[in-house]
């Protein structure tokens, strides 16, 4: 239980340096770069391109990330609470806590409907409110990664002069570029550019995949807690699992941090 509540500390640390380290290599390192290409236009300049597309991303991913923590998943006992009439908070927790679909997490110290997980980045629990935004900070963390990795071999291919048009030149990079920074030929600040390729390209795929798979578990109305415990779930329409999640307003929320509010979920409870 200690391991798992410094994990739910370091995780959270982990990705805030990640995204300050990242920022900070985006603005003072690749957009400068990008501003000395002498066959760029002013209006349609690859750093104005650049800058609006990552502050895009990021600001998706970070927006989400928030969301994601401040709205917690729904907690049985206060609903239990309600509907006993207020026989106590604990009571009601205590019941809520054996109602179907509904976990109690010891990290949280709360028990929740729908719970899918407990998110370590997050240090929250995911389940119906949550879900949605869990899933654009999943996407958008990857698609963030995934860019600052182009960006990034951009940013070293003109620095080092090294050409990515061979299949392998990412995979042999990291080999050829350590030897070159302990012969002198590669500086600090392009090798430490260099093993955050590794680290961006690494995030992206896992969070690309991890993405993937929630959205499937969405698809087939299931959750992760309930694949765990074996659950065997009723089948329903795609279209409506898809619409218990992602709400009424989903293309609103696939394009800036909004909250849930259109979800079948939030309609239920507002009955
Ligand atoms: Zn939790």
């Amino acid at each position: 239980m200690l391991i798992l509540r410094l994990l739910n500390v370091v995780a959270p640390a982990y990705f805030v340096s990640i995204s300050l380290v990242t920022f900070v290599l985006q603005l003072f390192l690749f957009l400068p770069s990008m501003l000395e290409d002498p066959s760029a236009t002013p209006l349609f300049s690859p750093a104005l391109l650049h800058g609006g597309l990552f502050l895009f991303l990021s600001a998706n991913a970070l927006g989400n990330y928030i969301l994601v923590i401040r709205t917690s998943p729904e907690d049985p006992g206060t609903c239990g609470n309600v509907a006993a009439g207020g026989a106590g908070p604990g009571a009601g927790r205590a019941e809520g806590a054996r109602k179907p679909g509904a976990h109690f997490c010891r990290l949280c110290s709360r028990a929740t409907l729908r719970h899918d997980h407990h998110c370590f980045f997050t240090g929250n629990c995911i389940g119906s409110r949550n879900m949605r935004n869990f899933i654009m900070f999943c996407l958008y963390t990857s698609l963030a990664c995934l860019y600052s990795t182009v960006a990034g071999a951009a940013y070293i291919s003109t620095v080092l002069s090294i050409s990515f048009a061979h299949p392998l030149a990412f995979l042999t990079l990291l080999p050829h570029s350590i030897s070159q920074f302990f012969s002198g030929a590669v500086l600090g600040s392009e090798m430490f550019v260099i093993l955050m390729l590794y680290l961006w390209f690494g995030i992206g795929l896992a969070c690309a995949g991890f993405c993937c798979h929630q959205l499937l578990l969405i698809l087939r109305g299931q959750t992760r807690h309930q694949v765990r415990k074996g659950v065997i779930v009723r089948a329903r329409p795609w279209r409506r699992n898809l619409q218990e999640v992602f709400g009424k307003r989903w293309l609103l929320g696939l394009l800036i941090p909004v909250l849930n509010v259109g979800s079948e979920y939030h309609q239920q409870k507002d009955k």
